[in-house]
């Protein structure tokens, strides 16, 4: 028997936890509802803020206002270097050398300059390989790779589909596709976790196995970064991009993050995309005509960063560092386990099925339902009726995340009985 009483969530909140940073964190009052503040599992698509961010932000226009252009060298925390200093704690996130990561840009944005490098079609190695369910702005983006270097993307870009009746992917399948079309692959480039199923890739295997078939490899974390523990390096990926205000809670639009393996940052074959960010800052401002790149993801970097979005990185960074991916993945699985027995109940009753597997190492904060009523009306009466924040994919899924650095076991309990309530009129069983 499950314990569905909110009594228990109660009693595992009381259990002290050092990975619950919950008042670190800005939580939005609740619109509807008993609870003064919501319960809010949509850490997936915008993190929280942190208390910290407000003081970070005004510092830096501080700086501006005090040193104008003098700020560049002389602000307390010189603008001129400002991104080197994220670049430690970026890669202890993704297990990446420091010169293989670069806080930059937007997440889309990174995904086309690092397939402007590791997109190199030839007429038979032409393809790129995306999950069906990949998020659209990586469909688009592979799309208009391969139409910009004159292939066909309806058949350049490889879809990779679960089987029929089932909504993840089986990494057998994935190999299997990777190894029935070994010769025309250029890119494998995959969500490290879906955005959809919420399920967790397995990155290193199939890394291994895109590279078995002499294909490049990247990964899209942006489900993944502050979700899971990774080892972009170990694993041997060739590029990945992510966001900084899902799992990082860096805010709307946060600048994000890009990885590239050390053994392609002393490749001079490599094209890229340049700008005078690239060159060398000890001979940037020599303004020379031909760029002289440092051997380090800096060298896809463009444009002088934009300062007052680099704080709010700063901040989840030092929050992430503080308290380490091993202790935020215990937690949330923790987390997840026990929204997952709520849930379980529900789906006992018929009420909804659990779409993201259930295996520890195939999922992170995020678990997927699908519901037989308009998720979108369902997500609206979870907020108005009961101040649960949680969001909805069309037609019939509902994610529910709790993030694991601001959410409770008391947060996913509200969350389950919410959805009991509006699902089947009676409490949790
Ligand atoms: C959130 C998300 C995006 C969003 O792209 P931006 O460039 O940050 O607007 C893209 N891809 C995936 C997989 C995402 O989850």
């Amino acid at each position: 028997m499950v314990d569905t009483r909110e009594d228990r969530a109660i009693a595992l909140d009381g259990i002290p936890d050092p990975a619950l940073r919950r008042d670190d964190f800005l939580i939005p009052p609740a619109v509807g509802g008993s609870f003064p503040l919501t319960a809010y599992l949509a850490g997936n698509s915008l993190g929280l803020q942190p208390r910290a961010t407000r003081a970070e932000l005004m510092a830096d226009l501080d700086a501006w206002e005090q040193y104008g252009v003098h700020g560049h060298l002389e602000a307390d925390r010189p603008w001129f270097p400002y991104h080197e200093e994220l670049r430690d704690p970026a890669a202890r996130l993704v297990g990446a050398l420091p010169r293989e990561v670069v806080i930059m840009n937007s997440l889309t944005v990174n995904l086309h300059l690092l397939l402007a490098s590791f997109y190199r079609p030839t007429p038979i190695r032409h393809r790129i390989v995306i999950e069906d369910r990949a998020f659209s702005s990586d469909s688009y983006a592979v799309r208009s790779h391969v139409a910009f270097r004159g292939h066909d993307p309806d058949t350049a870009v490889l879809r990779l589909r679960p089987r029929p009746g089932e909504d993840v992917l089986r990494t057998e399948d994935v190999i299997a596709t990777l190894n029935d079309h070994a010769h025309s692959i250029a890119v494998v480039m995959i969500g490290g976790v879906n955005y959809f199923s919420g399920e967790v890739m397995d990155i290193p295997v199939i890394t291994a196995a895109g590279h078995e078939i002499g294909a490049v490899v990247g990964w899209d974390l942006a489900h993944a970064a502050g979700n899971i523990p990774l080892r972009l390096h170990d694993w041997d990926v060739d590029f990945a991009a992510w966001c900084s205000y899902k799992y990082l809670n860096a805010g709307p639009g946060a600048v994000a993050g890009a990885f590239v393996h050390e053994r392609h940052l002393d490749d001079p074959t490599l094209p890229r995309l340049e700008g005078w960010w690239s060159t060398d800052p000890a001979t940037r401002f020599e303004m020379h005509p031909e760029s002289e790149p440092q051997a380090s993801a800096d060298a896809w970097s463009l444009s002088n960063p934009p300062i007052m979005a680099m704080g709010p990185v700063r901040t989840s960074l030092q929050i992430f560092d503080d308290v380490g991916m091993d202790a935020l993945r215990d937690r949330s699985l923790r987390l997840t386990a026990y929204l997952r027995e709520l849930l379980t109940d529900l789906a006992d009753r018929g009420s909804l099925e659990i779409v993201t597997p259930p295996e520890d190492d195939r999922h992170g904060a995020q678990i997927s339902v699908r519901v037989a009523v308009d998720a979108d009306n369902l997500t609206d009466r979870l907020s108005d009726n009961w101040g649960v924040v949680a969001d909805d994919r069309r037609p019939d899924i509902v994610r529910l995340a709790p993030a694991p650095l601001y959410c409770t076991f008391h947060d996913c309990w509200r969350a389950a009985e919410a959805m009991s309530q509006e699902l089947t009129g009676e409490s949790l069983g």
